[in-house]
């Protein structure tokens, strides 16, 4: 059983104009990165039908459709009745997370994602969605998605800038004390964490994951041998970033093949390790 723990859908209409559409509901970071200005953007499209090709000439059993860590509460609610829809076409194969922005109608909004079939939250952003580990209605949230057993996902920023360059930073350090203070909750951070794993002197709460989401753009040196060392193969999640393009210089369109084979084929894991990375760990922490 193989599952992409973060992938993102969008529909075909954004796809066309993503930076029309972003200036006209206000998600201005979201166009930086995904429809830059004077650079161009190593972002992929996919609608249902090629997305689940490409899971199936990868081998993809299942894939988790990440909402985005939109600045507005009116995106949010709209990209999870999309995510929903998606998840309606190909209920077997599709697993929606919501788009949550955490303020003051926080339980609204997960009870509307809930109702909507979604089970998990993410990907969140509090550099750019405005909250930190003492917020109100970050630990609403994170009550709420402890109790229905709720994965959080949220992106995750290396400190060292090698990033894209219009990256906001992400509070690795805060995200120590998110886990610390709601024990129960199932905190997965994006990008390996933003090398949190591989810092010296970091103890990472057992409650925290990490996901390899877009590591070929970010480590050309895999370092999954690295932080398996670290925090062991089971906190140890494989995700893609799907269609985001993660080899731009030989990938014309969004693919899931290319970067799951150099898992695969990498011959420091062991096959316990390799089977409990590509999709036991995930499969364990979504709701039963
Ligand atoms: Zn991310």
């Amino acid at each position: 059983m193989i599952i992409d723990c973060h992938t993102h859908c969008y529909p075909a209409d954004i796809a066309a104009q993503p930076r029309a559409w972003a200036e006209a509901h206000g998600e201005l970071h979201w166009a930086d990165l995904v429809a830059p200005i004077g650079r161009k953007s190593i972002q992929g499209w996919a609608g249902p039908e090629e997305f689940l090709a490409a899971m199936d000439a990868a081998g993809v059993d299942r894939a988790v459709l990440l909402g985005w860590y939109w600045q507005h509460e009116s995106t949010c609610r709209w990209h999870n009745e999309v995510i929903a829809e998606w998840v309606r076409t190909a209920p077997e194969r599709f697993i929606g997370f919501a788009s949550i922005l955490p303020n003051e109608n926080v339980l609204a909004q997960l009870a509307a994602a809930e109702s909507l079939g979604l089970c998990g939250v993410g990907e969140l952003h509090p550099g750019v969605q405005g909250f930190d580990s003492q917020s109100k209605y970050w630990r609403t949230m994170a009550q709420w998605c402890a109790q229905h057993d709720w994965p959080v996902n949220c992106h995750a920023t290396a400190e060292d800038g090698k990033d894209h360059p219009l990256a906001i930073a992400t509070p690795l350090k805060d995200y120590l004390r998110m886990a610390q203070h709601a024990p129960a909750l199932k905190l997965i951070l994006a990008h390996w964490g933003g090398g949190l794993p591989l810092r010296e002197g970091v103890h990472l709460p057992a409650n925290i994951y990490v996901d390899c989401a877009a590591s070929p753009l970010l480590y050309p040196d895999s370092p999954v041998r690295r932080v398996i060392d670290a925090i062991g193969a089971e906190r140890v999640l494989y995700g893609s970033d799907y269609p985001l393009r993660l080899y731009p210089r030989q990938q014309l369109q969004a693919e899931m093949t290319r970067f799951l084979a150099s898992i695969r084929q990498d011959s420091t894991l062991s096959p316990t390790e390799r089977s409990a990375i590509l999709g036991q760990n995930m499969n364990r922490l979504l709701p039963r």
